[in-house]
């Protein structure tokens, strides 16, 4: 069975579109258990019906006019009670209806399971069989793996047109959004661009073609170059190759010839799609064909014909790539997993949004987005990248969500939005050069979290007093070796330069977890609680001392770096830190008597360090509070798994107090403790760390504003009144709504209904 259940899974990947994942399950699992029957139903939300979508076994007629109002039926019960329902004699059950059109009154044996995906149920998997027939355990089990399994699949095409094209009056799609990661603040609404590595053919998406014949030509000549090659390749290779490799050789130069892939594929380019397009849904066709087969020997030829895929597409691209890539004036640059290279490539005022399938809200391309002010939603899994390709999409970087073509109330919400959005900022950019005090007169200051140099002129544009937090894992990971002293000291020194006098926290490396170097990679099976941080850097001095070095070089006759040690746990890890750091400097000293030992601060990040807060603060000049790790850590949620994004909140109660603990401690120290964490550019949670008393906040470049009007607007005894309030609540839901209560009536409810 496990076999059989892997390679469901892997035709139902291949697939194409919701009908064609819906008939490769029911022909499938028909055949596995067999049964003389086996269906899916989905519920049209818009409509409160189950629809037969698929079947094997049922008059094929019945497909999409077959509807039970939900509450009706068996398969109504399999929704409800969202369990498995097994019945060797389904007409004695009370709930049992007849439905005339599929031709079902003499099946008996019925079991059903429920296709849940995100906690909703989305439809139902139901076999039938004529006889009396109980079915066993394995066979239930194999039925909710299979439903289990392919829930993720069903929810991906059905997105892409799936109920819609059965049901015209459904508006399920395009007024429910796909849920992703909130990337970078902002609304957008724009065309989609999709971008694919030239190497993935299954991610070339569908475009329309602008020009049918010259894609003809292309296509033609791609092919043509690709047979070439591969009889070039099999004249060099000559006597070398064994019979099976000539045998090899051969097979591909038939497959090239096969005028199926030429007429097939050009048929689709004369329907409307663009050549690669159109090739990859030819290839996707013949690799099923072999896929679905028994033997396995036919099976891997599945594998060949992709490689031939792949070999005509580069030649597609050699001859494309001389055409210029034209984007749309409002680009939503889409991909499975978007690069900062790619993103770079648009030019910036054609640039609305990005999307990627992969990636996080801590990705390179959500932070580099974050500081052009580009809303960005990342680790959208549900999103059928391949076929979003020139359609309508709003992106919603706030809440992390994608509408795939709108529907008209949808998007006059959102251009509600983005105008009320646009005046904000306008009223916001006013305040730029008024100083971050609250209205008693307490200055909160206010600096830019950055990681690439790019940060750096927009921090400064936006009034920032410092870099709060200069992740330097950045210039790391965007290299192809550890870079050397002088390469560091030179880009430490650009960003203390920028921003001298003003200061530059400056992070000691944080790699580990989800933040890898390519040329240091680490394969855990826990990451995030394994070799990270301060953790690596202590394994390694020899690296570290060569950071160490390059900081306090860069600060020479500048005097405005601090240092900053991340992921710290324990209070020995403290002093080891210092110890090399003392180091450093008396070495420095030799040769440089102008060199300093810049302030040093730890991130408080790990709830160990919450609870050991004034022993670490004794040890050092000032603390920030990490607040995305320390919430992961405190909730026992990874920041970056789209499945449990629900359950990470800063505002969660258990987070507030820890973080208050940890403020109280750091003042009874007479320490300085900030918070550079996205927590610190959310305006609601902004009152509650101002009523705790931070001494400072450091937050992405596009929130500071935002940021800078909440602090003006509150006095300090007023936050501390707000947090007694919130401090009370037992859920981060009710903190949630109180807060945008009190920014509502202090006149900044566009603060937060701007991003709600
Ligand atoms: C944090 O954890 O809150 C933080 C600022 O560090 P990073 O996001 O780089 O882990
Ligand atoms: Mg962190």
């Amino acid at each position: 069975m496990l076999a059989t259940l892997k390679r469901i899974v892997q035709e139902v990947n291949g697939a194409g579109d919701l009908a064609e994942t819906l008939h490769i399950i029911v022909t499938r699992v028909k055949q596995a258990m067999k049964v003389d029957v086996c269906s899916v139903y989905l519920l049209d939300a818009a409509a409160d019906e189950y629809v037969l979508m698929a079947t094997d076994g049922l008059n094929p007629a019945a497909v999409g006019a077959v509807r039970l109002a939900r509450g009706e039926g068996l398969i109504s019960v399999v929704g409800e009670t969202e369990e498995a329902l097994n019945l060797d004699d389904a007409p004695t059950h009370a709930r049992y209806h007849f439905v005339a059109e599929t031709g079902e009154s003499h099946y008996h044996g019925f079991l059903g399971v429920p296709i849940i995906h995100h906690r909703s149920v989305m439809g139902v998997l139901v076999v039938r069989q004529e006889d009396k027939r109980r079915f066993d355990e394995d066979e239930l089990a194999f039925l909710l793996t299979v439903a289990a399994q392919l829930s993720g699949a069903i929810a991906l095409a059905m997105v892409n047109g799936g109920i819609r094209s059965f049901n015209r009056q459904a508006s399920g799609d395009g007024s429910r959004p796909i849920q992703g990661l909130a990337g970078a603040p902002g609304v957008a609404a724009g065309i989609a661009l999709v971008i694919y590595p030239p190497t993935d053919l299954d991610a070339v998406p569908d475009r329309q073609a602008t020009d049918i014949e010259a894609e003809i030509v292309s296509f033609r000549a791609a092919l043509e170059a690709a047979r070439e090659d591969i009889h070039a390749l099999e004249a060099i290779m000559g006597e070398a190759l064994t019979a099976e490799d000539q045998a090899l050789f051969r097979a591909y130069s038939l497959m090239l010839a096969s005028p199926g892939l030429e007429r097939e594929t050009i048929e689709r380019i004369r329907a409307g799609n663009w050549a690669a397009g159109a090739l990859r849904a030819t290839i996707r066709e013949h690799t099923r064909v072999f896929e679905a087969m028994e033997d396995p020997y036919l099976r891997e030829r599945a594998s060949d014909i992709r490689d031939i895929g792949l070999r005509i597409l580069a030649r597609l691209q050699q001859i494309s790539s001389t055409r210029q890539q034209a984007f749309p004036p409002n680009t939503i640059l889409v991909g499975e997993e978007l690069t900062v290279s790619a993103l770079a490539e648009v030019p910036l005022e054609c640039l609305a949004g990005v999307v990627s399938v992969r990636g996080s809200t801590f990705s390179h391309v959500a932070i580099l987005a974050r500081s052009l002010g580009i809303p960005a939603v990342l680790g959208v899994s549900d999103l059928p990248v391949t076929h979003v390709d020139g359609t309508e999409l709003i992106v919603d970087g706030y809440r992390g969500w994608i509408y795939v073509s709108p529907a008209a109330t949808v998007r006059a919400e959102y251009e509600r939005l983005i105008s009320d959005e646009k005046q904000l900022t306008q009223g916001l950019e006013e305040l730029r050069d008024l100083p971050a005090v609250t209205t008693d007169g307490v200055h909160v200051p206010l600096y830019a979290n950055a990681g690439l140099i790019s940060d750096v002129v927009p921090s400064l544009r936006q009034g920032a007093e410092g870099i709060g937090l200069y992740r330097t894992e950045f210039p790391f990971m965007i290299r192809s070796q550890f870079p050397g002293e002088e390469e560091q000291r030179r880009v430490y020194r650009q960003v203390l330069e920028a921003f001298s006098p003003r200061p530059v926290t400056i992070r000691t490396l944080d790699i580990g977890g989800d933040k890898m170097l390519p040329y240091f990679p680490i394969h855990e099976p826990n990451p995030f609680l394994g070799w990270r941080g301060i953790r690596i850097s202590l394994d390694h001095p020899e690296l570290f001392l060569i950071q160490l070095r390059a900081i306090m070089r860069a600060d020479i006759g500048l005097n405005n770096a601090r240092l900053l040690l991340p992921m710290i746990s324990t209070v020995s890890e403290v002093e080891a830190s210092l110890r090399l750091l003392r180091r450093v400097h008396q070495e420095l000293l030799e040769e440089e008597p102008e060199v300093r030992l810049p302030p040093i601060g730890v991130m408080v990040e790990v709830p160990s360090a919450v609870y050991m807060i004034e022993a670490l603060a004794r040890r050092v000049d000032y603390l920030s509070i990490g607040s995305n790790d320390l919430t992961q850590y405190m909730l026992a949620v990874d920041r970056n798994n789209s499945r449990v994004a629900g359950l990470y909140d800063a505002l969660n109660p258990a987070v507030l107090r820890a973080l208050a603990q940890a403020i109280s401690g750091a003042q009874r120290c007479g320490r300085p403790i900030g918070v550079c964490g996205e927590m610190a550019g959310d305006p609601a949670a902004v009152i509650l760390l101002l009523g705790m008393g931070v001494s400072n906040l450091s937050a992405s470049v596009a929130s500071l504003p935002r940021i800078k009007r909440v602090i003006r607007s509150f006095a300090l005894a007023q936050a501390r009144d707000i947090l007694d309030q919130a401090l009370v609540m037992d859920d981060a839901g009710e903190i949630r709504a109180y807060l945008a209560s009190v920014l509502e009536t202090a006149g900044l409810g566009g603060l937060v209904r701007v991003g709600q």
